[in-house]
């Protein structure tokens, strides 16, 4: 099951984030046939979707996350409500880079960091909220930890991690803590010394599930946790939605279409789901 488990730590002052959606990876790997470079890239962005998700107050609310460095990766694009449901895509999902030196995949060489993080939130108010901020290194942790510290204003260390091998995603997810007024010097220093076991933490991920990352290292210190919430991969494309984009396409533009290609085809980017019009359909929208 993917899940983000949650809890507060130091009497309050610190709140930490476990996000598991090794399951979610592994049905992006084959939904869009990812190479374990963009299946990385992909995955660490949803992880920091299923963050956004998870701390929308009302499930109606909408957000968007794209990062975009002039990779050859292209952009990667998570996008969800407050339901914890969560989709995403990459532009070039077969883009593919040789390993670092260290062995670890080059995520930050295949997002680039010529380029910016946006995060798009739609609480169904007037105007959307945006955040916007240049990236750091493309390796997507670093970058959203600059996005929340320079839009948002939280101070937070966020740990990131996409684990693969030739079966596809062992562990996939990531680790967020932020500070909370009046978290002190020491418990600062400490919050920092936890952190430093999450340089690599697909392969904590791997060992232990969310419930026993929070036992081990949070649930002494002065700590409460809440229950795990479920995380969904879920598309909202659907034929209403495909229907207005032609609508709002206009008729002609959709009879011009017809006459060139004799259908019209829609491809939903997050799902890869195909929407083919024939010219009776097309008629049918006007009725
Ligand atoms: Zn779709």
């Amino acid at each position: 099951m993917n899940v983000i488990k949650k809890g507060v730590f130091f009497g309050g002052k610190a709140r930490v984030a476990i996000i598991d959606i090794k399951e979610i990876v592994n049905e992006e790997i084959k939904i869009h046939d990812l190479t374990p470079l963009s299946a990385a890239a992909l995955g660490r962005t949803m992880a920091v979707g299923a963050y956004i998700s998870n701390n929308l107050k009302n499930a109606d609310s909408t957000f968007s996350v794209t990062v975009k460095g002039g990779g050859i990766l292209g952009a990667v694009v998570v996008a969800g409500n407050g339901g914890n449901c969560i989709r995403g895509y990459i532009e070039n999902p077969h883009g593919d880079l040789p390993l670092k030196s260290d062995g670890h995949l080059d995520v930050g060489g295949g997002i680039g960091k010529e380029g910016f993080i946006t995060v798009i939130k739609d609480f169904g108010l007037k105007e959307p909220y945006m955040g916007r901020c240049e990236l750091v290194s493309g390796e997507i942790a670093e970058d959203f930890t600059k996005y929340l510290h320079t839009s948002e204003g939280i101070n937070s260390a966020v740990a990131l991690g996409v684990r693969l091998d030739s079966d596809g995603c062992k562990a996939a997810g990531g680790i967020i803590v932020e500070a909370l007024p009046g978290l002190s010097e020491d418990e600062l220093f400490m919050t920092e010394d936890i952190m430093s076991n999450f340089t690599n933490v697909s392969e904590v991920l791997e060992k232990m599930n969310p419930e026993e990352i929070f036992d081990f290292y949070f649930s002494h210190l002065d700590a409460e946790s809440y229950d795990e919430e479920e995380i969904t991969l879920k598309c909202n494309c659907g034929k209403e939605k495909i229907e207005n984009t032609l609508r709002s396409l206009g008729k002609e533009e959709c009879r011009e279409i017809l006459k060139e290609n004799g259908k019209i085809e829609i491809l939903c980017h997050f799902c890869e789901k195909k929407y083919i019009y024939g010219e009776k359909e097309v008629e049918k929208l006007w009725e």
